[in-house]
Formats: structure tokens, sequence, C-alpha cells
């Protein structure tokens, strides 16, 4: 047996519509299988909350292997996991095309569909805030955006969200916009499409949820970009979520209704030329590589999957197709940039950094690390405060600029908005830094200060 693989990584399409899926029993054998090579292996001990639980039942059981942890804590690892990837596609060894075939992501998400279908004590709040797309319409109701952006903010408001809902009182939450993306969004004008070698000329929005419903500006930006470069665009109308948050919980029946709600129109666009980008990783990730891996026999499914990007992938194959455009007017100052577990997964290399690297004057202080956010588990209130110690050295690191006397960037930033706001509320200062999108800098760039 080969210790360990030096192939790339391949993956196995996810079985959830087999009987077996949901056995709990063959799922806990496999985990034990898989906790078993872990417990030899302890290469990820640092990622997250997983493997430090795992290793401490073993450490602190009688004989300290395996067979002295009660099957039934197993969960207590489970419950750790937020399905980034990273412990799969960056460390592991073991993945397949390797004989031991470990999937240790896909074997927490069996965990959690099983947990979910039983039912969980904290079921209704993650269900209510999984809701992205439905929170949002809700939220933009004038008088009910008011209501909901005054009680983010306000502590009463705040406690008795902990004590009734779980969303702990600290953590960073996101206020709602007067008017959602989809209904501000410039209409593009009549422009040629022009393809490159490496890139179609026309670009299909997929907004998400975040930024429809929280920060619009985001998208308003890449827009711009888009203009400048004479990229004609169109937004994916009447999008639902991506799901996301739904896998993340393990809910696979509405992870499939959303899909189907989805994919057909975006297949569309895809077949008639678009390329699709969304701004958000974990959005792209899922139209990427989770619904392909959940669907693989639905051609629309792949399609889409093909045809999404991240949009700094874009822009930096764009700009070797030499049809992107580099003559910037402003310089964007120091700034601490996080690469998002949701974009390191995507093996697309750091096109963010090397897109921003393009603009005169930009210093760019790379940190690529889990800030321990992890879409709503980091705001839960049984995890915020380890959510908050794996972001610790992220958070040091990104307030160590290089070029900055104090250390204190003039910007943070980071593909994932959430992950940003946490990494600020991390770094614990309400003054000095900004927190601004990567695509927002860009934006910036191009106009005269
Ligand atoms: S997928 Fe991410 S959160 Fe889950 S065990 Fe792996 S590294 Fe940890
Ligand atoms: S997931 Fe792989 S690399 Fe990580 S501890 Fe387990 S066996 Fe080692």
């Amino acid at each position: 047996m080969k210790e360990g693989s030096l192939e790339a990584p391949t993956r196995h399409p996810i079985d959830w519509k087999s009987e077996t899926f949901y056995d709990e029993k063959a799922c806990v054998d496999e985990m034990e299988r898989i906790f078993d090579i872990c417990h030899g292996c302890r290469r990820c001990v640092s990622l997250c909350g997983s493997f430090p639980t795992l290793f401490d039942l073993i450490d602190e059981g009688e004989s300290g292997e395996l067979d002295s942890v009660d099957a039934a804590d197993y969960w207590k690892v489970v419950d750790q996991c937020y399905l980034c990837d990273v412990c799969y596609l960056t460390k592991c060894p073991y993945v397949p095309p390797h004989p031991w075939n470990l999937d240790f992501p896909h074997t927490m998400l069996r965990a959690k569909a099983i947990q979910f279908k039983k039912g969980t004590k904290t079921k209704t709040r993650d269900t209510l805030l999984s809701n992205t797309s439905a929170n949002g319409k809700l939220a933009s109701i004038p008088v009910v955006t008011e209501a909901v952006n005054f009680a983010t903010t306000n502590k009463v408001a705040r406690s008795v969200g902990e004590k009734m809902l779980g969303v702990h009182k600290s953590a960073w939450l996101p206020k709602f916009a007067k008017k959602p993306f989809e209904k501000s969004a410039e209409i593009s004008e009549e422009l040629q499409v022009v393809d490159g070698k490496l890139t179609r000329g026309k670009v299909a929005i997929y907004s998400t949820c975040y930024i429809n419903w929280n920060e619009p500006g985001i998208g308003h930006d890449l827009i711009e970009i888009l203009k400048i470069n004479k990229i004609p665009h169109i937004v994916v109308e009447k999008q639902g979520c991506c799901g996301m948050p739904k896998l993340e919980l393990g809910d696979l029946d509405s992870v499939e209704k959303l899909k189907n709600e989805n994919i057909p129109k975006m297949a569309q666009l895809a077949k008639d030329g678009y390329v699709i980008v969304s701004p958000i990783p974990s959005c792209t990730l899922m139209f990427k590589q989770e619904l392909p891996l959940l669907f693989p026999d639905d051609s629309d499914v792949q399609i889409v999957g093909k045809a999404m990007m991240d949009p700094f992938e874009y822009f930096r194959a764009r700009m070797r197709d030499d049809l992107f455009k580099t003559d910037f007017n402003s310089e964007p100052g120091n700034v601490s940039y996080h690469v998002s577990c949701h974009l390191r997964v995507q093996n697309v290399g750091q096109k963010t950094r090397e897109v921003l690297e393009k603009i005169p004057g930009s210093s760019l202080n790379t940190v690529e690390r889990c800030s321990g956010h992890a879409g709503t588990w980091g705001v839960k209130k049984e995890f915020h405060e380890t959510a908050l110690k794996i972001g610790r050295p992220v958070f040091r690191q990104m307030n160590k600029h290089p070029n900055s006397e104090t250390g204190v960037p003039d910007v943070i930033a980071s593909d994932c908005q959430l992950a940003a706001h946490h990494i600020k509320q991390g770094i614990g200062s309400e003054e000095g830094s900004n927190v601004k999108h990567p695509l927002s800098i860009l934006a910036d760039a191009y106009r005269t200060k």
C-alpha cells in the first residue's frame, strides 16, 4: 500500500438517493474507519474544530486508541465540521485515487443528513438561518428592513435573539439593503460580444442572496467593471438560494428543490454562450462542484458547473486574452487580503491576488487560512467562540501589514465578504481598516479619486 497519493484528488459522486446513504450504522462504521486513519495521521489538527475534538476524545480514552471512544461521541466531531472541504482538497494524501478512499467532508455531510432527517434540538434555528432567500424577501419590506437593521445592533434585541434563536449576541450580522440588487442592477448597454481564446465575451451574474439582499453595492461594482471592459451582462432572473446553507445542514431535499428552481434558467444561459459568475465563493463552489457531485446524471447541472467562474478567475483569463483594461486611476492602499476556503478549494489559484497586484501602488498582504466564519456556522451561539478561536491566526496575520508602520492595513478584504466582516470583528478594532470586497477595490481603482 502506498503511504500517500501524489496524484490529483478525484471525487466520487454522492450517492445520497441510495437506501444505504441514510443507514446510520453504515455511516458510523465509515466514520470509525476514517477516524482511525486520521488518528494515525493527524495532519489536519489545526484546520478546524473537528480534528482536535476527535483527537482529544481518543487521547482521553482508556486505551489511547479509537476503540475506547464511545461511537455516540462521533457526533461531536460531526457538529464541528462546516464542510469547508480544505482537509480533502489541500491536506489529505488518502483521498481517491488512493485505495483508502477517504472523504472526510462528504462523510460528515452524510452524518449531517442523517441527523437532519432525525431532527435536532436546533433544527428550527438552523432552518430559519438557512432560509437566506425567504429572509431577504421578508427583510426587504421597508418597515421590516428598519426593524431588522435596528435589531442587529441593539444589545437588548441581540440578547433576546440569543436566548430565543440561538444566534450569538456578539456575532457580526449583516444589515439588509433598502433596495435589493435585482431591482437596482443597471441594464447592460448593447455591446458587441467579443469572445477570447480563453473566455466567453458575455456574462450572466448569479448575484447570490448576500449581494441581493445585504450588500448590493458589490454587485454594482461588478457591473461597473464589466461596463468599463465593454463586456455585456445580464442578471439571472428570479434566482433562488444556491443551496449551500441547506447543504451545510444536511438538508438535501431542500438542496434539490433549489437546484430545480435555479438550474433550468442557468443552463439555458450557459447554452446561449454566457459565462456565469457569482461574487460569493461558496455559491460559486455549490454550482461548480457540489451540485455536480450530488446530481451526476443531470446534464443541465453539469453544463452550469462548467460555465460557472469566480469573477477574478474570469478577469485573469480575460487579461490573458488581452481583453481586460489595466489602466487604473487610483491606488488601493495597504490591503490585507484573505483567501477564503471555498475559493481555495475551487483549485483556480490566487486569481484575485494576481488581478489586484496589477493595480499600480497596490500592496497586498495575502493570508490563506480558514477565518473560522464558515457561513451561518460561526454566528451560532454554541460555535461562535470556536469560530473566533479558529480565526485567531488569521486575525493576527491580517493585522500585520508589512507596509504599515502599525501593522494595521487600510483595507481588509476577502472574496467571502462574511469572512471579511468576521476578521474585522476578530481583530477587534472599530476604527482603522475598512472592509472592502475585492470587486469594490478593483472598481475603485478604475475611478479617479
Ligand atoms: S471539511 Fe473543513 S471543517 Fe470539515 S473537517 Fe474538513 S477542514 Fe474541518
Ligand atoms: S483527513 Fe486525511 S490528512 Fe487529515 S487527518 Fe485525516 S487522514 Fe490525515
